[in-house]
């Protein structure tokens, strides 16, 4: 089993006297690690220890210069210890080992050298209109940032809160994910060794309820950053708003994956798949709503269904496999618990909707694809978060965005076709906070990611990040 501490508090591995936390590996079922919760004590010592960090200033009025020699660091420390990281995290979420060695491994150092460039370009602004004084606009840290991170991807989204919250001076508590925490604490073990003055990122192991809800409600939390369910984040703001504290939510997601007659058809059949199964299809991003026009519907059906049954479903650590196991047994039902409703309620499944064969342990859902005719069918709302991808007919562009605008949701679109004009007006119709046009899910930090409707309020990346961490101050000077 590996050992695993309840907190890290002023860059020391401590072990809480809270309930365990059984953490299971979901390609096998055995327990990895059992992690006392960090108790009440931990936390409310993870808060102290931030705010004094805070309030020393050891890290906040640090030179830009050594904040961004420091935070490259970080991004050092993370990929000299990204193999064992990755590996980690593979036996915690079941991603398959080759997506997090390429993936959020090495997108984990790239958030902390992100940020460290970032920052090393700020400006003020500086006002003189009235001719006897000055007026400057400064940006500040804002103080200590309650990090919660879900257990979908916790590398990468984890690591984009600590980074960003960080850069700009401030300290943080991160509480990861209490069924997926072990790759995150691992990290922040990590980036402990590389120069970062102690109690400026500190870590608590718990779940929701207790150590979760501790933490927002905890009158040092001056931000709250949270990515997951909508339900929760309901929960989450509601208690950042008694404590006027700004909160970001990154929530859910039901995104439309919209594929015009004239898009280049290999690019966005590739396009598809990658958007619904990679990450095992556990992406608030996944293109799991797949709107194919009616001139290319029975190529482009046929062709998605061979490629999705081809795939190698296996061991997460095994070289070729491309979709692992479902992240844990709650979720595992979650998924399949839509396959007897699709077919009832008119869906045909045309691929997966089973337990592969040849696995007698282990959350393992094949690739799935289900055809449906209305969009208001319950495999079209809600978010599955698995490797089960809706596909729907359309014949109209109008129709596209329709059905595309017909959710609760409002993450990300995809668009795919050769025709300039029609690449222009989709980003344009579809309504979300990331639309990608002949591209899936490429990344500019610079630019802001977050959701629109219960998609989230607010967003991570460059200038928004920038926003949200500080807060602006005017000075007046005479003259
Ligand atoms: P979840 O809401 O159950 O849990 C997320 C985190 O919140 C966990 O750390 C959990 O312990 C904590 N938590 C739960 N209740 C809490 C409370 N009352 N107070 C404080 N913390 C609490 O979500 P999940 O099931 O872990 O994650 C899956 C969801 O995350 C999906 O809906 C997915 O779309 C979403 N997600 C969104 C994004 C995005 O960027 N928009 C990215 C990834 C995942």
């Amino acid at each position: 089993m590996t050992w695993t501490p309840s907190a890290i508090i002023d860059s020391e591995s401590l072990v809480g006297q809270g309930a365990p936390i059984p953490v299971v590996n979901p390609a096998n079922e055995e327990v990895i690690a059992e992690i006392p919760e960090a108790d009440e004590a931990l936390v409310e010592r993870a808060m102290t220890s931030a705010r004094a960090a805070f309030e020393r200033g050891d890290w906040r009025l640090m030179s830009v210069e050594e904040r961004q020699r420091i935070l490259r660091a970080c991004a050092d420390a993370i990929e000299a210890a990204a193999a064992e990281i990755a590996e980690i995290e593979c036996s915690n979420t079941g991603i398959p080992l080759a997506q997090i060695r390429n993936g959020a491994a090495i997108r984990a150092a790239g958030n902390f050298r992100f940020f460290a460039d970032y920052i090393g370009q700020m400006a003020g602004e500086l006002y003189e209109q009235a001719r006897d004084y000055l007026t400057l606009v400064r940006r500040e840290p804002v103080g200590v940032a309650v990090l919660i991170s879900p257990w979908n991807s916790p590398l990468a989204l984890g690591s984009m809160k600590v980074a960003s919250a960080i850069a700009f001076g401030n300290s943080c508590v991160l509480k990861p994910a209490e069924q997926a925490p072990l790759g995150l604490t691992r990290l922040v073990e990590v980036i402990q060794g590389a120069g970062l003055p102690p109690g400026v990122v500190n870590l608590v192991n718990g779940f929701g309820a207790s150590v979760g809800e501790r933490l927002v409600r905890h009158p040092h939390a001056d931000r709250i950053s949270f990515t997951g369910g909508t339900h929760t984040g309901r929960r989450i703001m509601a208690a950042a708003g008694e404590n006027l504290k700004p909160s970001i939510m990154e929530l859910g997601g039901k995104s439309a994956n919209i594929i015009f007659d004239d898009a280049d058809f290999d690019q966005a059949l590739d396009g598809a798949l990658l958007g619904i199964f990679s990450n095992n299809g556990q992406q608030c991003l996944a293109g799991s709503r797949i709107l194919v026009q009616s001139g290319i519907a029975d190529r482009f059906t046929e062709a998605l269904v061979e490629r999705a049954r081809r795939i190698c479903v296996g061991d997460p650590r095994a070289p070729d496999t491309e979709v692992g196991p479902l992240a844990n047994r709650n979720h595992y039902r979650h998924v399949m618990g839509f396959v007897p409703d699709a077919a009832d309620r008119g869906a045909r499944i045309l691929v997966g909707g089973e337990r592969p064969k040849g696995f007698d342990r282990g959350f393992y859902f094949s690739p799935t694809v289900a055809e449906v005719d209305s969009n208001s069918h319950r495999l079209c709302q809600e978010e599955i978060f698995g490797p089960f991808a809706s596909l729907m007919r359309f014949d109209t562009d109008e129709q596209a965005y329709r059905i595309a605008n017909d959710s609760r949701f409002g993450l990300v679109g995809y668009a795919w076709s050769r025709d300039i004009d029609r690449i222009l007006t989709a980003q344009d119709r579809i309504a979300a906070g990331t639309i990608w046009c002949n591209t899936p899910m490429m990344r500019d930090l610079h630019a802001p990611f977050g959701g629109i409707r219960e998609s989230g309020v607010g967003a991570e990346g460059g200038r928004a990040a920038e926003a949200f961490y500080t807060h602006q101050k005017s000075v007046i000077i005479p003259r």
